[in-house]
């Protein structure tokens, strides 16, 4: 995913493990998700067993892994992560299963993006705690099957709809992670603020939480480099002005949009007069896969009422010309 291979702003490892909560107490936001799995992991607890599977959707840097995090640490038990593309064979799958211990949590990120054979032998596991050893090769090769303790499995997703639904249907709990508002984002950028001492006044905080892109990812990512400008210009509280010149330095804009955002509304705009464009051309013109436009640019332009997705394709919206200092054309459709 873009924003973690070729992170557009700044060039650090992806060190999000200094900012991230540990108590469903710390984490920011998200007050329906938060109480409904606080119930779920209360019921849990109180009947003394592991709780049912959990699936979590949405876009990248919305929190899916720090969740996984704090529902294990809630639960007093070990985490196991790992990730769709990092299991190649149903083999690899089955060996992490057969070694977990009673009510261990296994983190799947990216669930969607496990082979075909991983997601049948998880679907088992998750319904009947049992898995098929193949023991052996060729001819000669037998199956054997190995009883598991109960465990539980949090998958997360950024694209549900492409998990079978046999697989959906196993969790017992899906939380939809949604892009946050203003005030959520100002909260954690405080919060972040305090733990890598940087001193933000006020207007501060809510210019870096409006051009976060709702995203607390991007809010951290942003206050490192409000924090560099900061040291480099010997600032003792950083103002709204400091923020601006900063992020403008780094091409993130106003609203929030960073390069492939602009470059996608542009490409709908100029090469393809407004829309509708696939997304496939969309994506081969901008030069991005076209997953990263739709699981990563899209959610939020669409949501912002930048662009819109319509049967015959992606439009831009009034609201994006004049973003891009353009003049809507007359046959455009909203
Ligand atoms: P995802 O797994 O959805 O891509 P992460 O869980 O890795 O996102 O979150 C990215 C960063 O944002 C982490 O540093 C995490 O600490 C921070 N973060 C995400 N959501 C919250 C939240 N609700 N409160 C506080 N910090 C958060």
């Amino acid at each position: 995913l873009r924003m973690v291979s070729s992170q557009p702003i700044g060039n650090e490892p992806v060190s999000d493990e200094e900012l991230r909560p540990h108590a469903l107490d710390g984490f920011i936001g998200q007050p329906t998700l938060k109480a409904q799995l606080q119930l779920f992991l209360d019921a849990a607890r109180k009947r003394d067993v592991p709780p049912d599977h959990i699936l979590l959707a949405g876009p990248p840097g919305l929190g899916k892994t720090t969740l996984a995090m704090i529902v294990a640490n809630e639960l007093g038990v070990p985490i196991r992560v790992t990730s769709g593309p990092a299991i190649q064979h149903a083999g690899d799958l089955a060996s992490i299963l057969s070694s977990l211990d009673t009510g261990e949590v296994l983190f799947i990120d990216e669930i969607h993006r496990l082979p075909r054979a991983a997601e049948e032998l998880l679907y088992i596991a998750m319904e009947d705690f049992r898995v098929d050893v193949m023991v052996g090769k060729g001819p000669g090769a037998t199956s054997i099957p190995l009883t598991l303790p109960r465990f539980t499995v949090i998958g997360a997703t950024t694209r549900e709809g492409m998990l079978p639904s046999p697989l959906r249907a196993r969790f017992g709990f899906t939380a939809h992670l949604d892009f946050y508002p203003i005030d959520e984002l100002e909260r954690l950028i405080d919060r972040s603020a305090g733990v890598l001492g940087v001193n933000l006044d006020e207007g501060a905080a809510a210019q870096l939480a409006m051009r976060s892109r709702g995203t607390p990812r991007i809010a951290n990512r942003l206050l490192r480099r409000v924090r560099d400008w900061a040291i480099v210009h010997d600032l003792i509280v950083v103002r709204s002005a400091d923020v601006k010149e900063a992020l403008d330095l780094y091409q993130i804009d106003a609203e929030g949009l960073d390069r492939l955002d602009i470059a996608v509304l542009k490409a709908i705009v100029t090469n393809f007069n407004g829309g509708p464009v696939g997304l496939n051309n969309l994506a081969a013109m901008v030069g991005e896969e076209s997953e990263t436009v739709e699981t990563v640019c899209e959610p939020y332009l669409v949501r912002e009422g930048f662009l819109a997705r319509t049967p015959r394709g992606r439009i831009a919206t009034e609201k994006a010309w004049r973003h891009l200092g353009l003049v809507p054309q007359d046959d455009v459709s909203k």
